[in-house]
């Protein structure tokens, strides 16, 4: 009896620990976030652990009603998820892919174990079910990434460039043509300045949606690099889809875009065109060159497009040899100044000289300051440049001011890139300290490209210097695109008419009435005014008898000279 008591306590007590092991696996299960599905073909059941109904809403209890689950899965997906079921039929025990469920969103890894018997036969099986959909997502962005850009789903530049290359060797194989337009906004520094980052990006991605929508089989587009798209077309006509796509792009832009903050934005870009024969058979260099016109397009003006040639290369490439000659002349002795004198148009008296810096380059080659000054600004040797014209000019200055004891104007040229940096007002007036120069004595000369900045910021610096005492003058005024009316708000000394109206000033009425008017409004203001560029007697003539015209500087009166033809000039005036 006790015997009999004994195996009761011990089967009660069996049973207790069958449990509690039962119930320790079943949490493990139901707390793995994974489902689990158990085949047991000898007695044909089917039984499910953990979270089988997360996926399948679904009761199996059966072995023969596994196929059923394919309902399940996505129409791509069934086929191999009937694969899985019947895994051992391909010759393997195990195996896991990853399926897409018929919702068409939720990502399952399903992964099958097959058990055998002695015989080799499939009698248990089990499917572990895990959500890997937030994995594949990563995936899926990841490999979005490496081709598109997010911003506006166009090619990034890395894909951008595959694709090229095989338009370049289809083109090559059929004698087409392939086009390579490259499109900067122009000035989006400034949106992003004025408007911030945000704005900035919403403007690119306007642009860029527009410009996907121009894509096709033979038109690819790409987000090339931050405001920069490329496009580059496979085309057997030559030059008209580009004109389409540019005319297309031109009447989008035609309109301010509408932004999200409810403001408007007036956009424009300029753009530059290579062609496949005709610039390079080589993607790469095709990008280049379309990327040279296209600065070209935005230093001429901007909002245009311009093709590239042999003349734009040849000009390039000689561009890039002073360029290069440049950064060893900033460190060397290259420059030097030459003068040019300034007349009284009433009284011939020398007003003053204008600097005027000369560069010899290390072959020995005189370059005059038109052809490298725009590269020192866009390189940014201009600085170190200007430093030496300033220190140099005013050094000058005060050996004759002690040699002559004159009280003419000593006349510098400052560029717009100078004039905008936050230390060149201090800058001028220590150099003026060093020699121990009259700040009323000097004039800066500022052209109009200087007004497309912030005016306000350049009015400040003008009031700034004219409460030391230096004057200003606006140089080569008419060239560009300033107007009288701008002239109003401009704390400005002097105005010197551009050259190429007085050189047309006798010869058409239209140059004639704008230095008349010129000349009757400076006064009105208060300005005295410079008719640069005076090559003749009868030029001169006019100006002094039938306009106000207060100097003249010029050839006929005195060309740029070195200090001794200064000299010369200051000997007979002592
Ligand atoms: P700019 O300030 O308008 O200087 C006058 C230019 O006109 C000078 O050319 C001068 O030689 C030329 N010129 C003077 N009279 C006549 C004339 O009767 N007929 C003709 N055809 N030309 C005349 P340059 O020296 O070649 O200078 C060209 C430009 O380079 C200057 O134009 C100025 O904008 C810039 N530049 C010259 N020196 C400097 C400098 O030190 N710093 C900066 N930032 N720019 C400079
Ligand atoms: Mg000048």
């Amino acid at each position: 009896m006790d015997d009999l008591r004994y195996q009761v306590d011990l089967l009660t007590a069996l049973n207790q620990k069958l449990k509690a092991e039962e119930r320790m696996y079943r949490l493990f299960f139901d707390t793995s976030m994974r489902a689990f599905l158990y085949i047991n073909y000898e007695n044909g059941t089917a039984e499910t652990l953990g979270s089988f109904d997360k996926f399948f809403d679904f009761t199996i209890n059966e072995a023969a009603r596994l196929p059923e689950l394919e309902d399940y899965f996505s129409e791509d997906s069934v086929e191999n998820f009937r694969r899985l079921i019947f895994v051992e039929k391909e010759g393997k025990d195990r195996q896991a892919l990853d399926l897409k469920l018929k919702d068409d969103k939720t990502w399952v890894c399903v992964d099958v174990s097959v058990f055998k018997n002695e015989a080799g036969e499939p009698v248990e099986k089990i499917f572990s079910f895990t959500d890997v959909t937030k994995q594949k997502q990563h995936q899926e962005e990841l490999s979005y990434m490496a081709y598109y850009d997010y911003a506006t789903g166009l090619y990034n530049r890395n894909y951008f460039i595959t694709k090229l290359k095989d338009f370049v060797d289809k083109a090559g194989e059929r004698n087409a043509v392939v086009s390579v337009m490259l499109i900067d906004i122009d000035d989006f520094h400034h949106i992003n300045d004025s408007k911030g980052l945000v704005t900035g990006d919403e403007v690119i991605q306007n642009l860029g949606l527009f410009i996907h929508d121009l894509t096709e089989d033979n038109v690819i587009a790409s987000r090339f690099d931050s405001d920069i798209f490329c496009i580059a077309i496979f085309d057997p006509c030559g030059h008209r889809s580009v004109d389409t796509i540019y005319r297309s792009i031109k009447e989008y832009l035609s309109k301010p875009m509408k932004l999200t903050d409810m403001t408007d934005e007036s956009v424009t870009v300029s753009v530059g065109v290579a062609e496949y024969p005709e610039s390079s058979d080589n993607a790469l260099t095709l990008i280049n060159c379309a990327e040279i016109v296209m600065y070209k397009a935005k230093r001429q003006g901007r909002d245009s497009i311009k093709f590239f040639d042999t003349a734009i290369l040849n000009s390039f490439l000689k561009e890039v040899s002073i360029e290069n000659k440049l950064k060893e002349a900033v460190t060397g002795s290259g420059f030097f100044m030459n003068y040019q004198p300034q007349f009284n148009a009433k009284n011939k008296r020398l007003r003053g000289v204008e600097a005027l810096l000369r560069w010899q380059d290390s072959d020995g080659n005189l370059i005059g300051p038109a052809q490298f000054i725009p590269i020192a600004e866009r390189n940014g040797t201009i600085f170190s440049i200007g430093d030496f014209v300033l220190n140099e000019s005013i050094r000058q200055y005060m050996e004759w001011k002690k040699k002559f004891d004159l009280n003419v104007i000593l006349c510098i040229n400052i560029s717009s890139v100078q004039y905008g940096k936050p230390d060149f007002v201090p800058k001028v007036m220590a150099t003026l300290n060093k020699y121990g120069m009259n700040p009323e004595l000097l004039e800066l000369e500022v052209t109009e490209a200087l007004l497309k900045e912030d005016f306000k910021q350049i009015t400040d610096k003008m009031l700034e210097l004219r409460d030391y005492g230096v004057r200003v003058s606006l140089d080569n005024f008419g060239s560009g695109f300033s107007s009288l009316a701008l002239l109003k708000g401009l704390p400005v000394n002097t105005l010197k008419i551009d050259k190429s109206f007085i050189e047309g000033m006798l010869k058409d009425d239209a140059s004639k009435v704008i230095v008349e008017s010129v000349i009757d409004m400076a006064k009105k203001l208060g300005l005295l005014t410079v008719a640069e560029g005076v090559e003749t007697g009868e030029q001169l003539d006019y100006l002094t008898e039938h306009t106000g015209c207060d100097l003249i500087q010029g050839f006929y009166l005195g060309k740029p000279t070195d200090e001794a033809g200064i000299e010369e000039l200051m000997l007979r005036l002592v």
